[in-house]
């Protein structure tokens, strides 16, 4: 059974994420993880981004927010890395105040694979092998 909560941070450690786990599993006790194959997504983190979906800000704490930089990346998103070790934290729709965290930052053998977004802007050179849902945008 997954604790209530998770644990993350970033590559030196001085940006911590606590998420409660509560709202996020699945039937299976495990969290979903998604994959985004946008032209952003991609350039920002040198291949497709992973992500933990629908975060609201009353789901997590965060220690050392401080340290968060935060870049615009379309009219209504904006990134956050850790200043200090640039590591890539998420992803905040700034219209909906909802999260979507780098699921690397955390413990990883809670997650389920389950779906790929923005199919049509994947390049040729690489495939995932996993059954996972694929839409073609959002
Ligand atoms: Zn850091
Ligand atoms: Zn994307």
């Amino acid at each position: 059974m997954l604790a209530a909560y998770i644990d993350g941070t970033c590559l030196c450690s001085q940006v911590k994420i606590r998420l409660r786990t509560e709202k996020l599993l699945l039937e299976s006790g495990q969290i979903e993880v998604k994959l985004c194959h946008c032209d952003v997504c991609r350039k920002i983190n040198a291949g497709p981004s992973f992500y933990i979906t629908e975060i609201a800000d009353s789901q997590f704490t965060m220690t050392n927010s401080e340290l968060v930089h935060y870049f615009k990346t379309s009219e209504n998103g904006q990134r956050g890395f850790c200043s200090h070790c640039g590591t890539y934290l998420f992803f905040r729709d700034l219209s909906t105040r909802v999260y979507e965290f780098n699921p690397e930052l955390f413990q990883r053998e809670y997650f389920k694979f389950t779906e790929e977004i923005w199919c049509l802007s994947k390049p040729d050179y690489y495939n995932f092998a996993d059954e996972t849902l694929k839409t073609d945008y959002e």
